[in-house]
């Protein structure tokens, strides 16, 4: 099996520095490398990697807000476009919910050819597309290309991608407390808008006008409604019933001005997320048509991590981090929970002493990430790496990427549009590309640095705010990067 990782040695290794054989394809600058301390040693190791990174996910040490990428941010409009398209195109091939690893994260990523696109894409794990979803994909090509109306290739989509459409609705009516049981028929009015201002007048007539809502209807009740026919939906549910939620928070969220000022923004967020699928059909054969239309050559291609790999490692969060002193021999183990743990870090989470087993894989994001910079050439080079998902990125996924993008033109970094900061547990390194070793060195290093601080801290050596400067990132900054303005510090 392949290893994730660049060695698989398992013997104790000293904190001595180690020659770097980096070879770096692209350098606008040098790496600090002397500056690093070198934890990736350890790290190479399989069951100290696992046990780390899972202790320091359920450590939470870098717990904040997700946001937009500063590398998304600061693209130019074209380049923002094309990932918010990609984006959605990650939508189409989302065929499972979110309790279902395998398909339920999807990363993009489009090839401009001669006379065409190709567009590949990948989920988090390695297994095929069935021959159902493949034709499924070949005919939502081909509905592109011959224009079709936008509700015809909705209701194509809508049967494959049931699992996500459902769940995306049920999420926002578990926001008023209503589920398929509880359709709360006492209440009225759940988003709580006023019906004297003009945004609420204008919307109504608006809705009214474009038929999306009965003339003798209030716009008031026609949103209660929508929110108990969303809580209401299953799997067993009709494409017919799906289709007419999905394309009301269309309506909601594209034609009519003001709904955004109207709810908080978590609400108008999943009411976006629903908008999302009739938006992108008719932006996606917009596209299609001026790329030829039903001349256009597009193919699609699945590109596959490695296999997903199941290990075990140490329930408890103090004993997965504890291997790190099998390693350095001299870090006596962390012994107490509450006192070197938690109160360094609120959010950690014990753990039960013994063994579980996790399921490591590779990020989707990261597998198009590899396969398109493996393509770069010459002339590309300064070109965007443009990556559509799904979701947005985990902690490690964006820590990877900015590792990566250092050894990039700055035109010519990866792009995502956003990360949600969670650690996420099993998260697997990807084999580096040949010349870019330092990525995965980097990272490995970082990782290593937060496992020391929660040393550290647990011994008293290190207050936590004294380690804040570290804690931001400094392994993967330097000098250079900070004084970019269109790159952000690492964190
Ligand atoms: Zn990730």
């Amino acid at each position: 099996m392949e290893s994730p990782l660049e060695q698989q040695s398992g013997t104790p290794v000293t904190r001595q520095p180690v020659s770097q054989p980096v070879s770096q394809p692209v350098s606008r600058q040098t790496l600090h490398n002397e500056s690093l301390i070198h934890y990736h040693q350890a790290l190479s190791d399989r069951n100290i990697f696992n046990n780390c990174l899972h202790g320091l996910s359920n450590t939470n040490f870098h717990h904040a807000e997700g946001t937009d990428t500063a590398v998304y941010r600061m693209a130019d409009k074209a380049v923002k476009k094309h990932v918010n398209m990609l984006d959605g195109l990650a939508l189409f091939l989302i065929f499972r919910g979110r309790d279902r690893k395998d398909q339920s994260v999807v990363a993009t990523g489009m090839i401009r050819e001669t006379g065409g696109v190709k567009i590949v894409y990948a989920n988090n794990s390695s297994r095929p597309a069935s021959p159902e979803q493949k034709g499924y994909i070949d005919e939502l090509i081909e509905k592109f290309k011959n224009q079709i109306p936008v509700n015809d290739i909705l209701k194509h989509v809508i049967p494959f991608c049931k699992e996500k459409i459902v769940q995306r609705c049920k999420k926002l009516a578990a926001k008023f407390d209503i589920n398929s049981t509880t359709l709360r028929e006492d209440i009225s009015n759940f988003y709580g808008i006023r019906s004297d201002i003009p945004e609420y007048t204008e919307m109504e007539t608006t809705l009214r006008d474009q038929r999306w809502i009965q003339k003798t209807t209030s716009l008031s009740t026609a949103l209660d409604t929508f929110l108990r026919y969303a809580a209401k939906l299953t799997q067993l549910s009709t494409t017919k019933d799906i289709f007419a939620v999905l394309c009301f928070a269309y309506a909601l969220t594209t034609i009519t001005p003001g709904m955004e000022n109207l709810v908080e923004p978590p609400i108008w967020r999943r009411m976006i997320k629903m908008g999302d699928y009739r938006k992108i059909c008719v932006r996606t054969r917009d596209i299609v048509r001026t790329i030829g239309g039903s001349s256009a050559n597009i193919t699609v291609e699945q590109l596959f991590p490695p296999d997903e790999l199941e290990y075990e490692v140490h329930n408890s969060t103090l004993e997965a981090l504890n291997t790190w002193s099998t390693v350095y021999p001299s870090e006596s183990p962390l012994q107490d929970f509450e006192s070197q743990l938690k109160e360094y870090y609120p959010d950690a989470k014990e753990g039960q002493s013994g063994e579980q087993k996790v399921l490591f894989s590779q990020h989707c994001e990261l597998t198009v990430a590899k396969y398109l910079l493996r393509l770069k050439t010459a002339i590309t080079l300064p070109k965007p790496i443009e990556i559509g998902c799904s979701k947005a990125s985990c902690f490690w996924c964006d820590l990877y990427l900015k590792a990566l993008n250092k050894l990039l033109p700055i035109s010519g970094g990866a792009i995502t549009r956003a990360t949600h900061r969670n650690l996420c547990d099993g998260w697997m390194m990807p084999q580096a590309l040949p010349g870019y070793e330092i990525v995965n060195i980097e990272v490995l290093d970082y990782i290593g640095y937060q496992v020391q601080i929660a040393f550290d801290c647990g011994n008293n050596r290190r207050r936590k705010s004294d380690s804040l400067p570290l804690d931001r990132g400094a392994l993967l900054q330097d000098d250079e990067m900070q004084n970019e303005s269109c790159r952000e510090a690492i964190f």
